[in-house]
């Protein structure tokens, strides 16, 4: 693994992605990567405690192979609250709910937010952010700072931008206070007296008496699960999280906060960065790729079901996540337009061979994968087919 290792799992659901991204986000952690998952679309970071990222009945039932006993991996689910709400039956005790605060977004942030269908409202509103600083407002002090502009005919529309504004407030993507930084705790301990991991509020606590502590690296993720109850027009509040998210993710680099090597992991990524969504998240995620390298090793590994969803090379799309992909699973039960597009996007598909890649992927069987690496095969013959109960990944890398 590499800071140019661009992973691409492509399977429908249930055909075995989930167990093949897990096995490569826990073997990468135990060669020293922090994971952080930015669509944790089904909560599967919660069981990353296992190494291989298998089930522990698949484990029993496969034998567990020599060193990949199960050990634990400290790790926190972070989850917006306005997804937290659609818990049936409450939330599940290893989520953390947070929200964005004012001091997590900028000026354009809020006006995408509040999403002024009148022109006035929109400009009234944007003299009155003037140079306020955002970090500084909360929603209380906006309204009030409304009801002291003086212009005469501002009066009408300021009813309209109230209402707006409130309707921001009630829907919860963004609050006042109840912020946290799920970035602050990548930073963990393992204490061996507690038999348990301790993040830096709960560390003092523990040096007081002594106890011995085991610098460690949390997996952190950002859950989205419920994010399809907002698939029909409402994307996104979700993708919105996801883009300040990864700003932020940058800005800690920047800041010398946090530090890699990280694998940076997206789930059903076509949702969250989609050719036919907004730009919010591929313009965060191409600044992501590139600094790369650069400012900090990072990895990337993308899943999804819809591979011809993504930007890929050649589509209508400025950005591109599918054409630079190093190491490529196609797993089973594909739909030939999602498989050809990401072959395609390779090279390797040429004139000659279509038959012969049809053959090969129609004959995996499940959770097989077609393990397809641009640098060191040169056509469909040379790709080997692999499943992930075995760490193959590891000799791949
Ligand atoms: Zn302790």
């Amino acid at each position: 693994m590499t800071d140019t290792t661009r992973i691409l799992l492509v399977a429908p659901t249930g055909r075995g992605k989930t167990v093949a991204g897990k096995r490569i986000v826990s073997t990468a952690y135990d060669d020293g990567w922090t994971p952080v998952h930015f669509s944790d679309v089904k909560n599967d970071f919660q069981s990353i405690s296992y190494a291989g990222g298998a089930s522990k009945q698949m484990i029993e039932t496969m034998g567990l192979i020599d060193g990949e006993e199960p050990h634990r991996v400290p790790r926190k689910l972070f989850q917006p609250k306005f997804l937290v709400d659609d818990y049936r039956n409450g939330k599940p005790s290893y989520i953390e709910q947070f929200t964005l605060g004012f001091e997590d977004i900028t000026k354009s942030d809020l006006m995408f937010l509040l999403d002024f269908n009148s022109e006035p409202q929109e400009q009234v509103f944007d003299n009155l952010l003037g140079d306020l600083s955002i970090e500084d407002e909360n929603f209380i002090s906006l309204k009030s700072k409304l009801d002291d502009v003086e212009i005469e005919y501002t009066n009408n529309l300021k009813g309209p931008i109230k209402r707006t504004l409130n309707s921001l407030e009630n829907s919860k993507i963004l609050a006042s206070n109840l912020r946290k930084n799920p970035f602050n705790y990548i930073e963990c301990w393992e204490c061996h007296d507690c038999d348990e991991f301790v993040w830096k509020e709960d560390k003092g606590e523990h040096e007081l008496n002594n106890h011995d502590l085991e610098e460690k690296r949390a997996v952190i993720s950002l859950s989205l699960k419920h994010y399809d109850n907002y698939t029909y027009g409402d994307e996104e509040k979700f993708q919105f999280y996801v883009a300040v998210l990864m700003r932020n993710f940058i800005k800690e680099i920047r800041r010398g906060n946090i530090e890699g090597p990280f694998i940076l992991y997206g789930d059903e990524f076509h949702e969250v960065a989609g050719r036919d969504t907004g730009n919010l998240v591929k313009k965060y995620f191409q600044k992501i790729l590139d600094i790369a390298g650069r400012q900090a090793d990072i990895a990337t590994i993308l899943s999804t079901q819809r591979p011809s969803k993504l930007p890929y090379p050649q589509s209508s799309d400025p950005y591109d996540f599918v054409g630079d992909t190093t190491h490529m699973f196609i797993g089973e039960g594909l739909n030939p337009v999602d498989w050809r597009k990401a072959v395609n996007s390779t090279n390797l598909y040429g004139q000659g061979d279509k038959e012969k890649w049809r053959k090969k992927i129609n004959d995996l069987n499940q959770y097989e994968f077609l393990y397809v690496n641009p640098e060191k095969h040169d056509d469909v013959e040379d790709c080997p087919v692999v499943k992930f109960y075995s760490p193959l990944v590891r000799h791949t890398g």
